[in-house]
């Protein structure tokens, strides 16, 4: 058994997803689970959510909703990026609703659902403003046009019309309101062309949080059902009533003294100041502990904080503990909820520039992940 682990605390997604949907007002909430759960396994997730009052799931890729059907997760699921080369007739045929990008879309989803024998379950996807999925404005009507003929053809049933915001984790900013109105203009052709889809979705995790005219029928947040906080500017986790689920730890796999001016890891970035005692910690970037962590990042031993010394390696790092009484097989806490005294994701991510979703989404395949609050 392997002494890393990425301890995941299922109670915290559950209390995550009912402090969400208390704040989604008459709104569903969909928990979002692509990218493995956000690192935390995608199938516990799912479940932990589903318990706790989501009532649909929404992943990226067209393998992620296969996964989540094979393992016998029936809850309404979208699967919002799937390519051309992607096997739409199995995604369909598992009943699982399908994001429409574009006509050329709309055409693999009518295929799908004639190999099927019932219409393919559809959600056409408006490009509001992100620059990034969905139909520019000025080809909507198009799209609306040909998805009310196939509608009623009996090739797709159109469920939900949707978009993303782009300074969601910006709270007031204007382009929140223009995506708004220009989703309001896009609902409003798609009802002239006889298109009014039971639900209207806008809102992820910052959104459902800070900005309550984007919920309309169905909210779609991922980083908050982990725990974390979508930005600074959103507010803490602890202020926002989130609890971080995961907890990166591992074990102390050698300690030793060395002399001053011990030079530490690859390039000899770190150098004793004093004689000391380095303790060597065996999880690196490979696991996900970010190379640019080196000589930045901290981590928990024993409830104290040490700075990791030096290079952040494929397999391990060394921290200087001084003559701290720290011994090997000693749990190193790297990040948690910060509730004993460790770092947090978010630390780490201010630490070298990135966001808590990295951090927590690229905890590497080698590391365990292990489930508190199981059902
Ligand atoms: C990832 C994603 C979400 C969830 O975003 P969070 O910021 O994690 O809440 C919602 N909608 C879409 C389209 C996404 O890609």
């Amino acid at each position: 058994m392997s002494v890393s682990a990425a301890r995941v605390d299922l109670d915290a997604i559950r209390s995550n997803v009912a402090t969400l949907k208390s704040r989604a007002g008459d709104a569903d909430l969909m928990a979002v689970v692509k990218a493995d759960g956000y690192g935390h396994g995608m199938l516990p997730a799912a479940r932990a959510a589903l318990d706790a009052g989501a009532s649909w799931l929404g992943v990226a890729m067209a393998d992620e909703a296969i996964e989540l059907r094979s393992a016998g997760v029936s809850a309404p699921t979208l699967a919002w990026l799937l390519g051309p080369n992607d096997d739409w007739n199995a995604v369909v045929a598992a009943g699982v609703d399908v994001g429409v990008n574009g006509p050329w879309a709309l055409e693999r989803a009518v295929a799908a659902g004639a190999a099927d024998g019932r219409p393919a379950r559809v959600h056409l996807k408006a490009d509001t403003g992100l620059g990034r999925g969905g139909v520019q404005p000025v080809d909507w009507p198009d799209l609306v046009d040909a998805t009310a003929k196939a509608q009623a053809d009996g090739g797709v049933e159109v469920i939900g019309i949707w978009s993303h915001l782009a300074y969601a984790d910006n709270p007031g900013h204007p382009t929140i309101d223009r995506q708004h109105a220009v989703f309001e203009q896009a609902l409003e052709i798609a009802a002239r062309a006889g298109l009014r889809p039971q639900l209207r979705h806008l809102a992820n995790s910052a959104a459902t949080l800070r900005s309550p005219a984007t919920h309309y029928d169905l909210v779609r947040p991922g980083v908050a059902v982990y725990g974390l906080s979508p930005g600074p500017e959103v507010g803490e986790a602890g202020e926002l009533g989130l609890t971080p689920a995961m907890t990166l730890t591992t074990q102390v796999a050698l300690t030793k003294q060395v002399p001053a001016g011990q030079g530490v890891s690859y390039a000899h970035r770190y150098t004793t100041p004093l004689p000391t005692t380095l303790a060597l910690v065996p999880l690196g970037y490979a696991d996900g502990v970010p190379r640019h962590l080196t000589n930045l990042g901290e981590v928990a031993v024993g409830g104290r904080r040490y700075r990791i010394a030096g290079t952040v390696c494929m397999d391990q790092f060394v921290v200087d503990v001084g003559s701290d009484p720290v011994s090997v097989g000693d749990e190193v806490v790297l990040f948690g909820p910060g509730s004993c005294g460790e770092p947090t994701a978010d630390e780490w991510a201010e630490a070298i520039g990135t966001i808590n979703y990295e951090i927590v989404s690229r905890i590497g395949a080698r590391v365990p992940r292990r489930y508190e609050g199981e059902r």
